[in-house]
């Protein structure tokens, strides 16, 4: 009996300093050196703790009643923290319903003229657009004149912030940029079947599509995909960016008449997020906006191919926003930061989707715990270098919806400043960490325990820093050593 007990107490905490460890070699894989101090004095403890309890186990301390006792006691205390850290706590009811679970009143559909980005880049001063939404909109007029009389959205250099060595980057970007501009024009996001198709329509149950759908996504760079219904509460009201001088789609109602809509998300790099706010991270951003611009516009294609219709959503071509979508498509939850927070890579990531009238089956919304993470941990907002996300513990109602509300104001012009789209929030998520063994096994935790999620963001803060650093960026992207 002794020596079964024995047995287990060794092999848990062999266990515990075998996850010290890969923690530690995690740790200097990430290039975190203030967690690699942390995680390496952790191990010394775990491993000291093993080597203690070895030598008491020589010397035939268990063997008595007091050792037998401590033996006893430890197991239970262990047992028991294992098991209230590993069960599942109560579901949020709200996060199952999707992004219909935040609406608490009346919700306005958006509309797309409105948003910053629409605004700034598409509105030029003097045309007849300018004066209509300016006559609509006067409080706008003079903040926006003075962003514009910056430049673009990126400001009047991509890269600002690490200048004078940013060219290389800028270059990088905008190389990227021309990916999804090249796929805006209504035969790219709205393709037409080849003509070279034996058959007009091919006849698929919605298993099948969705089987299918699901599965030319992920083999042409669909990191996750999910289906949902389009709720039409979540598209556009109207068109509101323009790109190609058809001024005559501005203003238009956006009627979409899919009902589905296929979701995917893209991960970005890891190594390439950590250096924000500095230019590599916005190489990454436009890397993976123009991996969506062509996923989204194979799926529209592949789904015209079978006979219906199809509408590819990317960077500059949105019929609806993202978030929402990939909320009820299954792929995560809404974040303090604003973003879709995923459990395979957190907020690290970038969206497309394609709406469709093919017959699919839709997945269900998540519950992985980001709302009650989001109430404990803040570090997005302590953070963010132009104090645009809101710190406190519980969301506002803002239009009818329950949330979070980012001011897209002061972040865009921070943007401008920094002449990069920033993503300090997405880099010091704790979600966004690289997923190696030991942060999986964390995700896995926080998913399912309220109580883990409040360990795991006091230890974030303690391992990673309250406000982390910029890491080194990669060598090939490096802007203070050319
Ligand atoms: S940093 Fe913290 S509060 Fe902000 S989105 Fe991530 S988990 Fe939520
Ligand atoms: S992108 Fe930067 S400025 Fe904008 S909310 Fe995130 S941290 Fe703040």
């Amino acid at each position: 009996m002794t020596s079964v007990l024995i047995f287990i107490v060794g092999l848990a905490f062999s266990v515990q300093a075998f996850i010290g460890f890969i923690f530690l070699v995690s740790c200097i894989w990430e290039k975190e050196r203030r967690a690699t101090l942390f995680s390496g004095l952790q191990f010394m403890g775990m491993l000291a703790v093993l080597v203690v309890f070895f030598f008491l186990s020589s010397i035939g301390f268990f063997e008595t009643a007091l050792g037998l006792a401590v033996l006893i006691a430890g197991l239970l205390v262990a047992g028991s923290l294992a098991f209230l850290l590993t069960k599942r706590t109560a579901p949020n009811h709200q996060a199952l319903q999707g992004a219909k679970g935040l609406i608490v009143g009346d919700v306005k559909r958006y509309d797309e003229r409105e948003i910053v980005f629409a605004r700034r880049r598409s509105l030029r001063p003097g045309s007849e657009h300018y004066k209509i939404f300016y006559q609509k909109h006067p409080g706008l007029e003079e903040v926006d004149a003075r962003k514009r009389a910056q430049g673009g959205s990126l400001g009047q250099y991509i890269g600002t912030i690490d200048r004078p060595h940013e060219g290389p980057n800028a270059a990088a970007t905008l190389a990227s940029w021309a990916v999804p501009i090249h796929l805006s024009k209504p035969d790219a996001y709205n393709p037409q079947p080849s003509p070279n198709l034996r058959e007009e329509k091919i006849n698929l149950s919605p298993e099948e599509a969705t089987e299918k759908v699901k599965g030319y996504a992920q083999s042409v760079g669909a990191d996750l995909v999910g289906i949902t219904e389009v709720n039409p509460l979540w598209t556009y009201s109207h068109r509101g960016e323009i790109y190609h001088e058809n001024w005559e789609d501005w203003g238009k109602e956006i009627k979409v008449n899919h009902k589905y809509a296929v979701v995917f998300a893209m991960e970005m790099s890891f190594e390439m997020v950590g250096p924000a706010p500095h230019s590599p991270t916005v190489i990454e951003s436009m890397r993976n906006y123009a991996r969506g611009a062509f996923i989204a516009t194979q799926v529209a294609g592949f789904i015209a191919n079978l006979g219906y219709s199809a509408t590819a959503n990317h960077l500059l071509h949105y019929d609806s926003p993202m978030v929402p979508l990939a909320v009820d498509a299954g792929l995560g939850e809404l974040g303090r930061l604003g973003y879709l927070i995923t459990k395979q890579f957190g907020p690290r990531i970038r969206l497309g989707a394609v709406t469709t009238d093919l017959p699919l089956i839709p997945d269900k919304p998540v519950d992985i715990g980001v709302e009650d993470f989001c109430k404990i941990c803040k570090k997005c907002a302590v953070c963010c270098p132009s104090n645009s996300i809101p710190p406190a513990k519980d969301q506002t109602v803002v239009n009818g919806l329950l949330r979070w509300k980012l001011n897209a104001e002061t972040c865009y012009e921070y943007w401008g400043k920094v002449g990069t789209d920033c993503n300090v929030c997405m880099r010091v998520c704790p979600w966004s960490h690289a997923r190696t063994l030991p942060h999986r096994l964390i995700v896995m935790l926080i998913t399912r325990n309220k109580f883990a999620r409040r360990i795991f963001s006091v230890m974030d803060d303690i391992f990673y820093g309250k406000r982390p650093k910029p890491k080194p960026a990669p060598k090939w992207t490096r802007f203070d050593t050319i």
